[in-house]
């Protein structure tokens, strides 16, 4: 399944994530360590997501295969980044809207994982979408069902950690034996769901990068355990373990 990250902290360059780290994005990307069984390599698209103001650059090509990107990530620094590669879905397109980050006003977002038994068992929870969100959904796919309707609790003023609580326990409900990591930020705090997949989180003083995977070998990672809830600023990381149990 996909691989994803958010980094927060003193701005470094996007290449430092993708392709400075021995096992960083683009690694990830054609060699992945810990897919559990959800597909092979994660080459059906990415997506970067930086602030200020954010800009995405989402693309539906292999990581790999874009010739500017290297370029494109040495000369770009930010502190605060988002950034994911994407495995399909069997039977999703393949697309760039379908990328992560899913995008709007301060948020980013990305899904690693799929909706069981999609699309009929959550009909009903999309249906308490308002249907301008249904209509404009970025691509038809889980994800980007997801991320409506955390964007739609995010609108209402929920915290990120709220909105995707909300949302896992929503959905996990109406379609048992999804797998739900979630990742959001607004460029000063991030949030982060493992349900179903990996998840590590390496926090030296002043910066946070959540992962997929360890994108390198630092004795500072540490695995996030399945069913919790990570919520991080630069300067402080709280885990809920346990919260979807
Ligand atoms: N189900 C989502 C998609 O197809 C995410 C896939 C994944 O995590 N590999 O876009």
């Amino acid at each position: 399944m996909c691989r994803h990250l958010a980094y927060l902290g003193p701005p470094i360059p996007l290449s430092r994530l993708l392709f400075d780290a021995p096992h960083g994005l683009a690694h990830q990307s054609w060699a992945p360590r810990d897919m559990r069984g959800g597909g092979t390599i994660n080459a059906d698209g990415f997506g970067l997501g930086w602030f200020p103001s954010p800009v995405v650059y989402r693309s539906a090509r292999p990581l790999w295969s874009d010739p500017a990107l290297p370029g494109l990530a040495a000369a770009t620094s930010s502190g605060a980044i988002l950034a994911a590669v994407r495995s399909a879905t069997v039977g999703m397109p393949v697309i760039e809207s379908a990328a992560a980050p899913f995008h709007d006003g301060p948020w980013l977002f990305s899904h690693n994982g799929r909706v069981a038994g999609w699309p009929d068992s959550v009909t009903e929870v999309a249906a308490g979408l308002p249907v301008r969100d249904l209509i404009t959904l970025d691509a038809p796919t889980d994800s980007a069902l997801l991320w409506a309707l955390v964007r739609a609790r995010l609108r209402t003023g929920a915290t990120l950690g709220d909105a995707l609580s909300s949302v896992v326990t929503s959905v996990a409900a109406a379609a048992p034996g999804s797998r739900l990591n979630l990742l959001l930020t607004d460029g000063r705090s991030l949030a982060a769901v493992a349900f179903g997949h990996a998840l590590s989180v390496l926090s030296p003083p002043g910066s946070v990068l959540v992962a997929s995977e360890p994108i390198d070998d630092d004795p500072g990672w540490r695995a996030v355990p399945d069913l919790s809830l990570l919520v991080a600023d630069p300067s402080a990381v709280h885990i809920s373990e346990g919260a979807f149990s």
